[in-house]
């Protein structure tokens, strides 16, 4: 319901100002339905947002050559000031960010009609500041150039001579004292201007407390989901900071609304959340903006790759599979970074018929103007515009209208890239990529859509809008009112005297209680909550709702079921293994016992992932490495007294060519020197941590070092190369184990025990009955052992064994055979029959680094 007054007015020609758009086109909407009611025919309502106002008039003035300087765009202000910055050699790195904050300042001092010359200075920022606006100010002048904070004052001057109207200032809870001064003086010149507020709704609000902000946004998304089950609508939720939680409470509400499996019941199309994105949150102008990338002289392998198999490129899906082939191939290439010269010659002539789009667009690509000189900003513009469209940018499917929207959204960005031009400079490729990509990620970009039953808004956005149903969440006293943080470029205590916003808790106690009584009257239900924890932090509800009466307990909605029926079908059993491929090795059953699901996709399907060649050394191959170098090592010495008979510099001269001669090996030949000196400087320290601690145990003789055996286990015979076994004084054996990752010796016990190695290999040599069992851990912090043995061995790190077993009872070390037979047997089995469940040992922690996740589809499952 809209006052009748605003629409009298509106009918007869009255302009209305509102503080934002969304309330600007909330209200329109309104006035249109109210006059629908009523009338068939009516000129289209003034209703616009403040800043769109001023820039219409000014547009209007432009048009007819009445103005005498120039309007700068937001982002020419921003470039202004960033110009500013860089030439005042402040020290300052972050200039773009420090651009922002300089124009904060300015915008409010411009606000709050203060002059530089007049600001209190209270330390050496605030001069900087007070250095650059005057900067700033001068360059404008002598360009005769204004920015949208001068723009009310040209604007008065411009309007002096026109003759008066009526404008009605609908919503606004407090005006700078510029725009106040503006329309002081537009009804001195004889315009009429009125302040409206919203018609209040008397409403019964209430508060409603949750354990934690999640709790808090569920509740909040079923109610909305309810209502608009029910066939509401003008459903709103208010968020304070929403910028901060948007993708949270998006999250929320997207699970929520798509909560049922059937197609039909999907609701997400409810919702809108009015924070909009920014450009570069749309994938097509992502897509875009990384294509630009091949412009440069090089580029990466994997970002070329990327660009190769875009849905948004020509060809993309007449050569999907030729590009996803040939990518195969890049991935087996050692090279970082391309030119376009070189990916065009990975292009064999037998592969040109199957990607013959892609190498006519690398071959206009290459054909295309000079990119490396510089250019002029507008210039750029039209590179990147024509390089794009090279590329087939944005692809050959249809678009849908959002795309389309986007699409128009590239060239709003471009012809901001072109208004650059401002500062007359010419700069290079690389600069107009960065700042296209900046500007990108700073401009809003809200593609137009049906308005939603439910709206999810910031607290300016809703204060002056009506509703049916209202939530306003994060009602905490931490978060509202708004906490106090004046502009660290303008004096504190100078901003409390003008009384700015945020700079003092007084000023926003009194802006925050008007607000909170604005949404209070805003709809016939209100609704206000607040988390009670944060972080393990108590929170208190903020003093402005305390006295309202708690709404009774939140209940979980019961929806509607889908209607369709749906059976539960358990797919977790692969084929039985044939006969002849009951085969396996250790890491047939650590996969199993990890994820029967992993060892089945690993083992069986084979899948694997196609990772990028890399020069660097992978933890598997620092482990091979570290095996290769200690067999040699030990097959040279043989025993501890040799050990320790050799001279202390010969033994260090033998170990430094090993390791060169075994890293020689493995390491990638592109992989640069340094890197191997670093890479051969590590495993010394090692090794010789490692012979130090050999050298300080009981006597021993190295029996057998990298020694192939076979264990036949439940019908499945299992390879074993064990790492070393060593004899001691008495003639007793210990079973060792080379690791150089993490390990526990937790990880041998349980039903499925996740390091089967040490268990499998006891087995193995069970009829030599060793006495000990342990692993040695090759770190390059320090070297240790962990393990067990039957007797006492003073060896730190291997203790005599105390295990309990599940029902608790002590495991002698004879019984060692029968407990791990059964449990690797057990896991054998279960390899065998093909059993894949999707069961990860240790939960989430398992999945963390497996590749397999989107195979077993294992968040579905949890
Ligand atoms: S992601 Fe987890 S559940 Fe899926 S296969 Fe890997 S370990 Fe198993």
């Amino acid at each position: 319901m809209v006052r009748k007054e605003l629409v009298d007015l509106l009918l007869k020609g009255a302009v209305c100002i509102t503080p934002t758009r969304t309330l600007a086109r909330s209200l329109a909407r309104q006035v249109n339905l109210d006059l629908a009611k009523k009338q068939k025919a009516w000129s289209t309502p003034k209703i616009s947002a403040l800043d769109d106002w001023l820039l219409a008039l000014w547009g209007a003035f432009e048009t007819k050559g009445k103005t005498c300087v120039e309007l700068l765009t937001l982002q020419q202000a921003l470039l202004c000031w960033q110009t500013v910055i860089a030439q005042s050699k402040s020290g300052f790195f972050e200039v773009r960010a420090m651009a922002k904050m300089a124009w904060q300042a300015w915008v409010q001092l411009q606000q709050w009609q203060v002059a530089i010359g007049d600001l209190v200075i209270d330390n050496a920022d605030q001069a900087t500041f007070q250095q650059w606006a005057t900067h700033y100010q001068t360059w404008l002048n002598s360009r005769k150039l204004i920015d949208s904070t001068q723009l009310p004052k040209a604007l008065l001057a411009l309007m002096a001579a026109r003759q008066g109207g009526v404008v009605v200032l609908y919503g606004f809870e407090r005006l700078v004292p510029l725009i106040d001064h503006f329309f002081d003086k537009l009804s001195s010149n004889g315009w009429a201007v009125k302040q409206l507020d919203p018609l209040p709704k008397s409403a019964q609000a209430q508060k409603m407390p949750f354990k934690t902000q999640l709790e808090e946004y569920q509740a909040v998304a079923r109610w909305a989901q309810k209502l608009c089950l029910q066939g509401q609508t003008q459903i709103a939720i208010v968020v304070p900071d929403l910028a901060k939680q948007r993708s949270k409470i998006a999250s929320v509400f997207k699970d929520t609304f798509d909560l049922s499996f059937a197609p039909t019941m999907r609701k997400s199309a409810d919702f809108s959340i009015s924070l909009a994105l920014s450009l570069a949150q749309y994938p097509l102008i992502e897509a875009a903006i990384m294509f630009l990338k091949i412009g440069m002289p090089t580029l990466s392998l994997v970002e070329y790759a990327a660009i190769l198999t875009s849905c948004f490129t020509k060809g993309s899906q007449t050569e999907q599979f030729a590009r996803v082939a040939h990518v195969c191939f890049l991935k087996s290439l050692p090279k970082e970074m391309i030119s376009l010269k070189t990916a065009l010659s990975f292009i064999k002539p037998e592969q040109e018929a199957t990607l013959s789009l892609w190498s006519k667009v690398l071959k206009a690509l290459l054909n295309y103007e000079d990119l490396t000189v510089a250019k002029t900003w507008a210039k750029w513009a039209t590179c990147f515009n024509e390089l794009v469209a090279i590329m087939g940018w944005p692809g050959e499917r249809p678009l849908d209208s959002i795309e389309e929207q986007v699409v128009k959204g590239w060239h709003t960005l471009l012809s901001m890239l072109a208004q650059y031009e401002i500062t007359g400079a010419k700069v290079s490729y690389a600069k107009a990529l960065s700042a296209l990509k900046a500007l990108a990620a700073e401009i809003p970009f809200e593609p137009e859509h049906p308005v939603t039953p439910v709206q999810i808004l910031g607290v300016l956005e809703a204060a002056g809008q009506q509703f049916n149903h209202l939530w306003v969440t994060g009602m905490q006293s931490e978060a509202w009112p708004l906490p106090i943080c004046p502009h660290p470029f303008i004096s504190a205590a100078f901003q409390r005297i003008q009384k700015m916003p945020h700079a003092s808790a007084e000023q926003e106690r009194i802006y925050a209680r008007k607000i909170t009584k604005r949404l209070m009257q805003s709809a016939k239900e209100v609704i206000f909550s607040y988390p009670l924890t944060q972080d393990e932090k108590r929170l208190e509800v903020s003093g402005l709702i305390k006295e309202l009466p708690l709404a009774p307990p939140f209940k979980k909605p019961a929806l509607p079921l889908p209607k369709v029926s749906l059976e539960t079908f358990y797919d977790d059993k692969a084929p039985a293994l044939a006969e002849n491929e009951k085969h396996g090795n250790v890491s047939t059953l650590a996969l199993q016992a990890m994820c029967p699901f992993k060892a089945f996709s690993q083992l069986r399907l084979k899948a694997v992932r196609w990772d990028w060649q890399d020069i660097w050394l992978q933890p598997a191959q620092r482990g091979i490495l570290l095996h290769a170098i200690l067999e040699s090592f030990w097959r040279k010495f043989k025993d501890q007294s040799t050990l320790k008979q050799c001279d202390e510099k010969a033994l260090n001269a033998y170990l430094e060519k090993l390791i060169e001669q075994k890293l020689l090996k493995v390491i990638h030949e592109a992989a640069p020197t340094l890197y191997r000196q670093v890479e051969k400087k590590r495993l010394y320290k090692i090794l010789q941590d490692c012979i130090a601690k050999e050298k300080q145990r009981a006597p021993f003789v190295v029996v057998a070092t990298e020694t192939e055996k076979k264990i036949a286990l439940e019908g499945m015979v299992f390879t074993l190369r064990l790492d070393r076994i060593d004899k001691g004084a008495d003639n007793s054996l210990f079973l060792i184990d080379y690791k150089t990752g993490k390990f526990k010796m937790a990880n041998l016990w349980g039903m499925r025990p996740k390091a089967p190695q040490l268990p499998l290999y006891y087995l193995a040599t069970a009829t030599l009955a060793p006495c000990a069992l342990w692993v040695t851990l090759l770190d390059s912090q320090s070297c240790q052992y962990v393990g067990i043995s039957a007797n006492a061995l003073a060896l730190p790190g291997v203790d005599l064994l105390d295990q309990l077993d599940e029902d608790g009872k002590r495991l002698s070390w004879d019984q060692l055979h029968g407990y791990w037979s059964l449990r690797l047997g057990a896991l054998a089995r279960a390899f065998q029959r093909g059993e894949a469940s999707v069961s990860p040992l240790e939960g989430s922690r398992t999945c963390q680094y497996c590749q397999f996740s989107s195979l077993c589809r294992v968040k579905e499952h949890i």
